[in-house]
């Protein structure tokens, strides 16, 4: 049976996209939800954002039931309706389409500054109350209640805290939850590329043994969102390269899949890391999206995985949340995490060598993999994120 619901007083530290639709899910249901963000409402230019995200459908309904999705500038969405995945050293290829998922799309790629000012507005609009420019400092929490100490000096009691505050969060740090972690030792070098051939909604994808490539479809069908992972010393290299000698040398890798390539914006490099926190709760205090895992973009599915956090944790708060569900969440939640954290692993060791048996081997997998169809439903439903 159900326990009564009670409205609680939530504070959300950070508002990256995970903290924003936590705490917008949880106004819609009727809490008191503060959320805490150190920056200000999130500005995009005309200029497509550097960072993206391939939004899973599942991310997508969550967005909709929350009345964002509709609120997104639809000049901005690139849906994507096919995936083609290749070996740079080997015969291996696969390619799969919508069709065969019988799905209009396989998701959405979003600019993440267009998606977090409209989470930001609608969250705003339902009442929650951000407090931006200002960053938490201290906290306390208990069985019962916790205390939350501001930059501002500001104090707030509330009856939960809420985590989202980024793979480096000083929450989880000052709570000194330990981390399982390890260094990819890998870079993602992020940029907008124009492309002669139009990209007709297909996400591409090729292994070199130093890491993967992506090109992710922006709306304008010559535009793509690069995503080169590499290792550190090849992505140093990179970096220092002027613009023209960076295009030729990703020209060169991409097989020509695109045509001719020409840079449309500055390039960036994130550092990769995976990393799980141990525990994600702490009495009153709940870790949620990169501040309890992050993963690498190979998939694209850090940020779907945070979603996935936030649609099982708001039937929890629906209800009155005690610990028992809370830990239940937790449990569900880090085997989704650990399951797409091995997979990953799997992926990048399998591909990150240049043996030429292990050319060979993968070389035979994918073509296995694209002929053989229950395998490929596995590896559609994997890229959908289910
Ligand atoms: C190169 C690259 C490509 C990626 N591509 C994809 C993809 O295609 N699909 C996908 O699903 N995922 C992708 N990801 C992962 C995705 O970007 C992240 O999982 C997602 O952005 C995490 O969101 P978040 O809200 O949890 O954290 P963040 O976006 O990091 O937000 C944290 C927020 O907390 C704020 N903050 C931090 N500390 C404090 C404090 N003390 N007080 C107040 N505020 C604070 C920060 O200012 C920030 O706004 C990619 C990641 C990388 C690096």
């Amino acid at each position: 049976m159900s326990t009564p619901f009670k409205a609680q007083t939530i504070v959300v530290v950070g508002g990256g996209m995970i903290g924003l639709s936590v705490a917008l899910g949880l106004r819609l249901q009727g809490h008191r939800v503060y959320l805490i963000e150190r920056s200000g409402r999130p500005e995009y230019t005309e200029s497509p954002e550097l960072r993206v995200s391939a939004l899973a459908h599942h991310s997508r309904a969550l967005l909709r039931e929350l009345g964002v999705w509709q609120r997104l500038p639809q000049q901005r969405l690139g849906p994507y309706t096919g995936m083609q995945v290749w070996d740079h050293d080997s015969f291996g290829h696969i390619e799969f389409s919508a069709a065969e998922a019988g799905a209009d799309d396989l998701g959405a790629i979003v600019e993440n500054k267009v998606l977090e000012q409209t989470l930001w507005d609608v969250a705003t609009e339902q009442g929650v109350q951000i407090i931006a420019d200002d960053e938490v400092v201290e906290h306390t929490t208990n069985a019962l209640q916790v205390t939350v100490k501001l930059r501002s000096n500001q104090q707030l009691q509330a009856d939960y805290l809420i985590a989202a505050d980024g793979n480096r969060s000083p929450t989880r740090e000052r709570a000194k939850l330990p981390l399982s972690f390890w260094d990819y030792e890998q870079t993602g070098i992020v940029a907008v590329i124009k492309t002669e051939k139009p990209h007709d909604g297909i996400a591409r994808q090729v292994f070199l043994p130093t890491g993967p490539i992506a090109w992710l479809p922006l709306n304008d069908t010559h535009l793509v969102s690069l995503v080169w992972s590499a290792d550190e010393d090849k992505a140093q290299h990179l970096q220092a390269l002027d613009d023209q000698t960076f295009i030729n040398q990703l020209q060169a890798a991409s097989d020509q899949c695109l045509g001719k390539l020409e840079l449309a914006s500055a390039r960036a490099g994130f550092p990769l890391r995976m990393q799980y926190a141990q525990r994600w709760l702490d009495d009153r205090l709940i870790l949620i999206g990169d501040a309890a895992h992050s993963i690498h973009p190979l998939a694209g599915q850090g940020a779907n995985l945070g979603f996935g956090d936030v649609v099982d944790l708001l039937p929890v708060f629906a209800s009155n949340a005690n610990h028992r569900e809370l830990r239940a969440w937790e449990r569900k939640r880090k085997a989704a995490a650990v399951t797409m954290i091995s997979a990953m692993e799997a992926f990048k060791r399998g591909f990150g060598t240049a043996n030429p048996l292990a050319k060979l081997v993968r070389g035979i997998g994918f073509k296995a993999a694209n002929s053989i169809q229950p395998l490929k439903r596995q590896l559609i439903k994997a890229a959908l994120g289910e």
